[in-house]
């Protein structure tokens, strides 16, 4: 994999579109799920696609001072990039591939085996490496129908679980809908599908693996699915299940701009690509230096998104470019090199969510690696 932080600019030399990253409110988010916790509850800080978009490294070497147990990535390479940063904590991954399990042992990276395949194919790799009681993880299906093994798949599993070339220490499930209320019914028959499925591998076992299956919204909804760790990903970034948990939660990802140049267009004239948007009078413009490559969705030109200047909303206006949006400062105090925020509250991320038709989580990870990532303290 590319490490593309290692291409950009140094945030401090340029002072033009820069992702602020909040490490005091991280840590005040980390602190409030701590505290919704049985103090023996293990917790696992998810930091995939880059810590949610923002600084995987930065992010991951902070939390590991904060008496995190466990890591997760969804690839190995991810892992592979925080062990070459130094990161020491156990890491799972959770959709690691055969192909690379190569690499994974070299970097005392933890498979997720979540079908008889990779099963099989880790336990064979194992015991052809002559490894001792390598850390696995066994992900069961208990209704989301993505990854994991199902009962059926219990056979298989006792064949290799007895392998002393790999040890189970964890095994855990995910829930499907547990930030909606609605399907409160069909999260427990989850829970308890789950219990089941652990039930026969404790025969098998004569160890306690840990067991996991609640992300944010599970934590917060379902205590009884807390068992011996939780895997929180958006909530430590500040997003909770509703407006109200959210508003307690700080913001820790900002992302702001400068304006690069201001224009003044007159009535009848056009503004950007395809001669999208025309002045119904005299209209000021603000150039920013931040387009569709770097995450801004398309979908917000044309008057649907809004950035802030000044503390003003300040319309983005035709279609946004690649590189550049504009938008409409019209009696708007500012002047070129004035910051402008794209977003720098849940409740503007979750604003741009809701206009460009997606959710938070996509509006944060979108945000292109091009973009220097600056650590506030
Ligand atoms: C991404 C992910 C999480 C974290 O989910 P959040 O809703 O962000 O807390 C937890 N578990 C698994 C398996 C995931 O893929």
């Amino acid at each position: 994999m590319s490490h593309p932080n290692h291409q950009i600019p140094n945030a401090s030399e340029s002072h033009v579109s820069v992702l602020e990253i909040d490490l005091a409110a991280l840590d005040h988010n980390v602190r409030y799920f701590k505290k919704k916790l049985p103090s023996k509850t293990k917790l696992l800080a998810v930091v995939k696609a880059f810590s949610y978009g923002l600084d995987a490294i930065k992010i991951s070497k902070h939390l590991e001072k904060q008496q995190i147990d466990y890591f997760a990535v969804a690839y190995t390479e991810e892992g592979v990039f925080l062990r070459e940063a130094g990161v020491k904590t156990p890491i799972l991954v959770l959709h690691a591939q055969p192909a690379n399990y190569e690499t994974l042992i070299s970097n005392q990276l933890e498979p997720n085996l979540y079908s008889s395949y990779t099963l099989q194919a880790f336990s064979k790799l194992a015991t052809a490496k002559k490894l001792q009681e390598y850390p696995v993880h066994l992900k069961f299906n208990t209704g989301l129908n993505r990854l994991g093994l199902a009962p059926n798949d219990l056979p298989e599993i006792s064949k290799h679980i007895e392998n002393t070339a790999i040890k189970v220490v964890s095994i855990f499930s995910h829930l499907a809908a547990s930030e909606d209320p609605n399907e409160k019914e069909f999260s427990l028959r989850q829970i308890e599908e789950f219990k089941k499925c652990t039930a026969h591998i404790f025969r098998l076992l004569k160890h306690k693996p840990i067991l996991h299956m609640s992300n944010t919204s599970g934590i917060l909804n379902y205590p009884e699915a807390h068992f011996d760790m939780v895997r929180l990903g958006i909530g430590m970034y500040g997003f909770g299940n509703d407006a109200n948990e959210t508003a307690t939660l700080k913001n820790v990802g900002s992302l702001k701009t400068i304006i690069s140049q201001i224009h003044e267009i007159k009535k009848g004239e056009t503004l950007g690509y395809n001669r999208a948007f025309t002045a119904s009078q005299t209209t000021k413009t603000a150039t920013l230096p931040i387009g569709h490559a770097d995450g801004i969705h398309r979908s917000l030109g044309n008057g649907n998104g809004s950035v802030k200047i000044n503390n003003q909303d300040c319309p983005i206006i035709g279609n946004v470019c690649m590189d550049m949006i504009m938008v409409n400062v019209t009696n708007i105090d500012c002047k070129e090199g004035d910051e402008a925020i794209v977003f720098d509250s849940q409740q503007m991320v979750c604003n741009l969510a809701k206009k460009s038709d997606t959710i938070s989580y996509e509006i944060i990870t979108g945000i292109s690696q091009r973009i220097p990532r600056k650590i506030i303290l």
